[in-house]
């Protein structure tokens, strides 16, 4: 049995910006037998629903930004990430939802300042902090293509 640290919404919470989910049946039946944690870094610190916002690069690093205030969001995210983290050093896996600033493992979308498209291939936030720990990670659409 593994200890798998999952997206809350792949498991059908709702707890995405516009309080949906992103419910994955079959992934769900994948990891039957397993040990799963869940986390949500952006409902834990903005509440649902909430604003959106992108990943962009800025000369002190890559930022959260909000898409209607421009506000930099990234501080609560990843303080969310090291105390998750630091709570559960079991952790064998984390699988993240794809392209999610926050989450996605290696397809998040960041931006310049202008807001043009630098990569598609980025790790969010939370998942910057899994990939600095050497924590194995994944995105939730290439774990389904592993199986
Ligand atoms: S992708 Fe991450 S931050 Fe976004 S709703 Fe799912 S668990 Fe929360």
């Amino acid at each position: 049995m593994k200890t798998i640290a999952i997206s809350a919404c792949l498991l059908g919470e709702k707890c995405r910006y516009d309080a949906t989910d992103n419910k994955n049946d079959m992934l769900i039946a994948q990891l039957q037998g397993d040990r799963l944690i869940p986390f949500c870094p952006e409902e834990y610190a903005f509440g649902t629903p909430r604003l959106t916002m992108d990943l962009i690069r800025t000369s002190h690093g890559d930022k959260a930004i909000s898409n209607e205030t421009g506000e930099d969001l990234s501080k609560p995210v990843i303080d969310y990430a090291h105390t998750f983290f630091d709570a559960h050093p079991d952790i064998d896996l984390v699988i993240g939802k794809d392209r999610s600033p926050s989450c996605g493992v290696c397809s998040a979308k960041l931006y310049d300042e202008e807001k043009n498209l630098l990569s598609s291939q980025e790790a969010g936030l939370m998942m910057k902090e899994a990939k600095k720990r050497n924590i194995s990670c994944i995105d939730a659409e290439k774990y389904k293509e592993s199986t």
